[in-house]
């Protein structure tokens, strides 16, 4: 077996099949920290002319955080427009099924304390 390092490379180790290389040991150079990465550190996009986004997973979902920080209302506005969504409940709907088909003892329970704390028998707690 052959070993080769590339460093900066630009075709994604995903769409080269048949080249006879360890694709773990293949790297890119992440524009967000700048640090260099294995493909698998990275998103697949396959508009990208590497197949894979220039900022790392780490980049990314920091991004992502930061962004959902930043415009907190407009996000949870989309969150709940997003929610109504026919499709969206449908889909809720069927996890929900599931959940209590899966775990009876679970929902019977959460069902029975829910109740409690309606009416008043048990007192809700600040901190879990
Ligand atoms: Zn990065």
């Amino acid at each position: 077996m052959v070993s080769v390092v590339i460093i900066g490379m630009q075709m994604c180790p995903f769409k080269m099949k048949g080249f006879g290389v360890d694709k773990t040991l293949l790297y890119k150079q992440c524009i967000g920290c700048g640090l260099k990465k294995s493909f698998n550190s990275f998103y697949k996009h396959k508009e990208m002319r590497s197949g894979c986004l220039n900022k790392c997973i780490v980049c990314v979902k920091s991004d992502v955080v930061e962004c959902r920080k930043t415009n907190l209302e407009y996000v949870r506005a989309y969150d709940r427009k997003r929610g109504k969504l026919f499709l969206r409940k449908q889909r809720t709907s069927e996890v929900t099924k599931k959940y209590r088909k899966q775990y009876p003892k679970r929902y019977i329970a959460n069902y029975l304390v829910a109740n409690a704390v309606r009416s008043g028998k048990i007192k809700k707690s600040k901190v879990c």
